[in-house]
């Protein structure tokens, strides 16, 4: 009888081509996905053309996905080029999935446009050429980033070679509260492990806390297991996750899939349980995504600028939420939303409260809404949509905060919730979204 196994662990089997397998093995896997965009891609083309020719051949057209995502709304002639390469490159491999910049296949996001477009499945190996991709993992698949290097050998071969991560686990038990959100449990987790408290390992996140989440909610906590040095975030597939995975799987050719659950007895070399009953609103502070404080501890803070955006606070579950307070009100500092997807941007069209459109409501708020891509995420060229170009005090509902990560290198980043990034955006001041709620 094998050893019983994580969700990771038998996933890994399954793409190893084993039975079973156990944590710090090396193997070699079968890749199932390889995704890239337009900050690495012209990097990993160009790697895969120096060592499998200038005329190869990708391993198989229908598993890679490229997406431009980052520097797409700006002025400057290196990223234009950079999208210019990755055209070129799908037109000359006959690429199914590119979603061009300025045509109608363009969506945002990699990590967002990726489940939308029917990308993700439980069970598969997803390898994108960037530390996010880890957000995958809500799907119930094994997700992780990797350079441009590895990415052209996958490119050539289908094939990468990996060390099995042990699993840490996390439970989160109880109904969550209104005024906290996944971004709450995810900084809670970083602040207490630290930066580098997961490095190298699974985090599988688990309990009736998790299960309640819808699926956006969980990619937001998977998303951020980069942040604790994770190698990917994984959360066991449910009816929510199939139900939009065979949704969504439609609009590339509903492949086949399997889903897997960890095995009863599974070994965890760490597991950490939350009651999140009695959690509070969570905040990192500048200039760490583990500089970990309550709201309250930090309330009256002066801010300078409000941000709700990027992979991890873009979607219409952080929009939904952060609507619900601007609803009526006014903000005090400059404001930005940027939707993460085309799809999240047309959304905020069609999603209403009380017959409200969330656009309408940002707009009379007095926030300024931008095109979908990652615009201010990573800071970016000059012209950036939201970039901090001067040493201002910023609070984002994004998942990093290191010195210049949104721009100028003296600006401070506050990373919150998108109920906690509203209701500071209202008085200019950090707030604890407990007392601006309806
Ligand atoms: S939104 Fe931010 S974190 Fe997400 S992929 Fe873009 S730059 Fe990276």
């Amino acid at each position: 009888m094998p050893a019983p196994m994580t969700l990771t662990e038998k996933i890994l089997a399954r793409a190893a081509g084993r039975d079973s397998l156990a944590a710090d093995e090396t193997v070699w896997l079968d890749v199932d996905v390889l995704m890239t965009h337009d900050v690495c891609g012209p990097g990993t083309i160009g790697i895969f053309k120096q060592h499998f020719g200038e005329h190869a051949k990708v391993w198989d057209r229908e598993k890679i996905v490229i997406i431009p995502d980052h520097y797409i709304f700006t002025k400057d002639a290196m990223a234009n080029r950079n999208v210019d390469v990755l055209r070129a490159f799908a037109k000359e491999q006959d690429l199914p999935y590119y979603y061009d910049v300025g045509t109608e296949r363009y969506k945002g996001v990699c990590h967002i446009a990726m489940p939308e477009e029917g990308h993700t499945r439980p069970g598969e190996v997803l390898l994108g050429t960037d530390s996010h991709t880890c957000t995958a993992g809500a799907f119930g698949q094994f997700a992780t980033g990797i350079g441009n290097t590895d990415a052209a050998f996958t490119m050539g071969t289908g094939k990468t070679w990996l060390k099995v991560p042990q699993t840490m686990r996390f439970v989160f038990e109880g109904k969550l509260p209104p005024y906290l959100m996944a971004k709450d449990l995810i900084l809670a987790v970083i602040g207490d492990i630290g930066v580098d408290g997961a490095t190298y390992r699974a985090m599988q996140f688990d309990g009736d806390g998790v299960f309640a989440l819808g699926i956006e909610e969980r990619m937001t906590l998977c998303n951020m297991a980069i942040e604790a040095g994770g190698k990917n975030g994984v959360i066991a597939p449910d009816k929510v996750t199939l139900d939009y995975v065979n949704d969504r799987g439609r609009r590339s050719g509903s492949k086949p899939y399997t889903v897997m659950a960890a095995d009863p007895g599974a070994k965890y070399m760490f597991e950490k349980v939350y009651d999140v009953t009695k959690m509070e609103p969570v905040i990192a502070k500048p200039h760490s995504p583990d500089n970990k404080a309550k709201v309250s501890e930090v309330k009256g803070t002066k801010l300078d600028r409000a941000y709700i955006g990027s992979c991890t606070g873009g979607k219409l579950t952080d929009f939904r939420a952060a609507a619900g307070i601007l609803r009526g009100k006014t903000v005090r500092i400059d404001t930005f939303v940027v939707p993460a997807t085309t799809e999240v941007a047309a959304g905020l069209d069609t999603e209403m409260i009380e017959g409200v459109s969330l656009r309408s409501i940002f707009l009379a708020a007095g926030a300024k809404i931008g095109d979908a891509s990652c615009a201010a995420c990573l800071g970016g060229p000059s012209d950036t949509f939201g970039r901090l170009n001067t040493p201002i005090s910023c609070i984002s509902t994004t998942n990093r905060n290191f010195p210049g990560r949104m721009g100028h290198k003296e600006a401070k980043v506050y990373l919150a919730s998108p109920l906690t990034v509203a209701a500071s955006a209202l008085t200019g001041l950090i707030s604890d979204p407990r007392d601006a709620m309806p």
